[in-house]
């Protein structure tokens, strides 16, 4: 038996004092300290396959300061099967706090160079493991991420930072008619995006969806004192902590869009806070106030 469920409840809060508009956020990074925010989601029916099918254990594939082997080394050791982490780039002298934490967990690491990674070739693993894409992304991580909107029912408009994509469409595939769904691309000019999200159901989407290219802050992982700046008066504000990778440009966007006109009047908005909190780690110590 699994011993990962989803989680029974997840709190809401409200941020409409922030906003200046009826905004709250899914708090979805408070629910495991290690499985953070969509990533439990994402997992959760790869896990169930892996227990299913009887496989010794999950591979998957992942950057030094990824959340999402984070989580899978936390979500594997909770359910009981082996893993094995294939990273980009040659073995560091010293891990990062997240490769140090998932071999804690007894993750199995495996380092490539970039090349062999972009080919996923260097896989030593037969088909008595399953292997779970980058990110979570198929359907399966889809189909979990769909659940995040049992939480938080009923709002016009939800919003959510994206990466791979797969939690935006996992969120657009159980929204219904007159709700919208807006992802915050974190990715400079990665305009597949759509495409990636869209080839994840078998069926059109009954709610409205929308992609925002505007807020990468340069790109994937990078960051500007804007950025970092408007974290820490969001915390200051909220007491909600943001990463810089997604979440930070995820609340900085609905600010701009909400100033854009972009939502219409009396939208109520929803927004996703996907966790991520451990990359902070990765930044200079003093960047961010909490
Ligand atoms: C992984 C991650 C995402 C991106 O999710 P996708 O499903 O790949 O789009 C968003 N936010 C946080 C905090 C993440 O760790």
């Amino acid at each position: 038996m699994l011993t990962i469920a989803l989680p029974s409840s997840i709190p809401v809060q409200q941020v409409s004092a922030f906003y200046q508009a009826d905004v709250s956020i899914l708090r979805a990074d408070t629910v495991h300290p290690a499985i953070s925010g969509n990533k439990w989601f994402k997992l959760y029916y790869y896990l169930q396959q892996a227990i299913r099918l009887k496989k010794k254990g999950i591979v998957t594939f992942g950057g030094a300061w990824s959340n999402h082997i984070a989580a899978t080394a936390a979500a594997c050791a909770a359910a009981g099967l082996k893993c094995a982490g294939i990273i980009r780039g040659e073995e560091p002298v010293a891990c990062s706090a997240t490769l140090q934490q998932a071999k804690e967990l007894g993750m199995q690491l495996q380092f490539v160079s970039r090349q062999d990674y972009k080919e996923k070739a260097a896989v030593d693993f037969n088909n008595e493991w399953l292997l779970v894409p980058e990110g979570g992304y198929g359907t399966d991580g889809m189909l979990g991420a769909a659940h995040i909107l049992d939480y938080i029912p009923h709002y016009t408009h939800y919003c959510c930072a994206a990466g791979t994509g797969t939690t935006l469409a996992g969120m657009i595939h159980s929204a219904g008619e007159g709700q919208t769904i807006t992802g915050i691309s974190v990715l400079k000019n990665n305009h597949s995006l759509g495409q990636a999200v869209s080839s994840l159901w078998r069926q059109p989407p009954k709610a409205a969806w929308h992609i925002s290219h505007d807020f990468h802050f340069g790109g994937y992982a990078r960051y500007t004192k804007a950025l970092t700046d408007f974290m820490n008066r969001f915390y200051t504000a909220t007491g909600i902590p943001s990463d810089f990778v997604y979440t930070g440009k995820l609340f900085f966007a609905v600010l701009q869009l909400l100033q854009q006109g972009y939502f219409p009047a009396g939208s109520r908005i929803a927004i996703l806070h996907s966790g991520g909190l451990q990359g902070n780690a990765s930044l200079p110590k003093g960047v961010l106030t909490f």
